[in-house]
């Protein structure tokens, strides 16, 4: 942060912080790196983090009794603390470590949705979903007897609140949306969902995973009674997630996963007692390294001052949008008025892949394809589109270096 006029992100500062940022690809251009939504870059800090743990503690965690098991324990349940102040949910207790917001989102179709619905029981489910809350659902209702129905979507890539509450019926049990949706950038009224939902007494998931890293999230505020995210676009290592679980809804839930762990007592004879949650539902030996990094990557974020954060990402993509929507031929697929910094697109006539291939020639890497979000993608009659999301380290001349790329290739493809 630089503290003259006003505050603002230092970003030549932050950006030193990551070292693949330095690099050049193609020949020598600087990279620029426009696949955020994808995957984060990891900055330097977080990296000594995970190294600093091979180096010194490396030792599995809540079993042992000598020193580097007990290091390691404190700093595993210390990022669970963090985590919890991060997300601001009441109690510790309910913040899960799973191997990112797939899993997480498997986590609760699997323990509660089969524990708790039965046939002829409701879903929604947003059309601008990731396939990774849609799927768990859909493999629940097969098996349950289920019935999924879909929020619908306009043409901003708005989900249309109407519709939404006039989906609710006395079978409604849960909802499940995306806080911010990766492909199109639309931030989602979740709060207002929820309030929705639990007057209807439906429970509600919040996927987080493209929320957590650009703006504070309060899952008391919101008033989720599930928030899933993944480290890894948390500026954190992959292989590590989230999930918060209300208590109360927990503390009913069976494990999903067997094994240690995740019990208080085993008998051959008398059967399993179950730890209780978070335990319960994280058997077997957990990502440490990574779920110590996540910590280190949390704090980093929570440092940089997320109305700050916020602040510069908006101007990248008000930047970003007036300056795509200069080129001929190139349509931006999805503008709600209140969007994170991802912009897709498509150009008349091309290929998605062809520009995201001839962009990448110039060094800039975008993401091209379905994002996992088939459904969404026939909604606008569309297979596939490019994809540039920003993160904190990203300035305007990348913006600018990127568009005059996308306007050459632009050129070149409809010639
Ligand atoms: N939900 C959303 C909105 C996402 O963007 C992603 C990742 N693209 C996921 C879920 C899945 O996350 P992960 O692959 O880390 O489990």
């Amino acid at each position: 942060m630089s503290m003259t006029d006003e505050l603002t992100l230092d970003v030549q500062a932050l950006r030193a912080e990551f070292p693949v940022l330095g690099r050049k690809v193609h020949g020598g251009k600087a990279l620029v790196y426009f696949d955020n939504a994808a995957t984060t870059q990891t900055p330097k800090a977080v990296l000594d983090t995970w190294v600093d743990y091979f180096e010194r503690y490396n030792a599995n965690i809540h079993r042992g009794l000598h020193r580097l098991a007990d290091e390691a324990t404190q700093a595993y349940e210390h990022s669970r603390d963090t985590v919890r102040e991060f997300v601001n949910a009441e109690d510790v207790r309910e913040i899960i470590f799973t191997r990112g917001t797939t899993e997480a989102i498997n986590l609760v179709a699997q323990s509660w949705g089969r524990s708790q619905l039965v046939e002829g029981d409701e879903i929604l489910i947003s059309r601008l979903e990731h396939h990774s809350n849609i799927v768990p659902w859909q493999m629940l209702a097969q098996e349950k007897g289920l019935t999924i129905r879909i929020i619908p979507v306009d043409e901003r890539g708005e989900l249309d609140m109407a519709a939404y509450r006039a989906l609710f019926t006395p079978r409604t049990r849960l909802v499940c949306v995306a806080h911010v949706s990766n492909a199109l950038g639309t931030v989602n009224p979740v709060s207002e969902m929820a309030r929705i939902a639990h007057e209807h007494d439906a429970r509600i998931l919040v996927d987080g995973a493209q929320a957590v890293a650009h703006t504070r999230v309060d899952v008391q505020a919101l008033d989720a009674d599930f928030y899933a995210f993944s480290g890894h676009k948390l500026y954190g290592p992959t292989g590590v997630g989230v999930l918060y679980g209300r208590f109360s809804l927990l503390e009913a839930m069976p494990p999903w996963q067997g094994g240690g762990e995740m019990i208080k007592t085993v008998s051959l004879e008398e059967g399993t007692r179950f730890a209780e949650p978070p335990h319960r539902f994280e058997a077997g030996t957990p990502a440490i390294a990574e779920v110590i990094a996540l910590e280190r990557a949390i704090r980093w974020v929570t440092n940089l001052h997320f109305e700050l954060l916020e602040d510069w990402e908006q101007r990248l993509l008000k930047h970003a949008t007036e300056r795509m929507k200069g080129i001929d031929g190139m349509r931006i697929i999805g503008e709600a008025p209140h969007k994170a910094a991802v912009i897709s697109f498509v150009v008349d006539g091309a290929h998605s892949q062809d520009i995201g291939l001839l962009v990448d020639q110039f060094g800039v890497a975008i993401r091209t394809g379905h994002h996992c979000a088939q459904p969404l993608m026939h909604h606008y009659g569309l297979d596939a589109t490019c994809r540039a999301s920003f993160a904190a380290y990203n300035t305007l001349e990348e913006v600018d270096y990127f568009v005059d790329a996308l306007q050459r290739v632009v050129t070149m493809v409809r010639d």
